[in-house]
């Protein structure tokens, strides 16, 4: 099974989660690409439930400190 890195997009400073093997990720919200490497990233994870759940956990600490 492939793992999930949660990271942030530089671009727009979304929050997303996609495969850890991936070196660079479309953007699920502004569609531009970025190199992952140079990214903000809040680590790696077994599945995508535990990635989605960390995800939205950043997103409320954003949005309500
Ligand atoms: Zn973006």
């Amino acid at each position: 099974m492939s793992k999930i890195r949660v990271a942030k997009c530089p671009n727009c400073g979304e929050i997303q989660a996609f495969y850890a093997h991936y070196k660079t990720r479309m953007c699920s919200r502004c569609g531009k690409k970025f190199n992952v490497a140079n990214s903000v990233q809040y680590g790696i994870f077994d599945n995508a439930y535990i990635a989605s759940e960390l995800v939205k956990k950043l997103k409320m600490k954003e949005k309500y400190g």
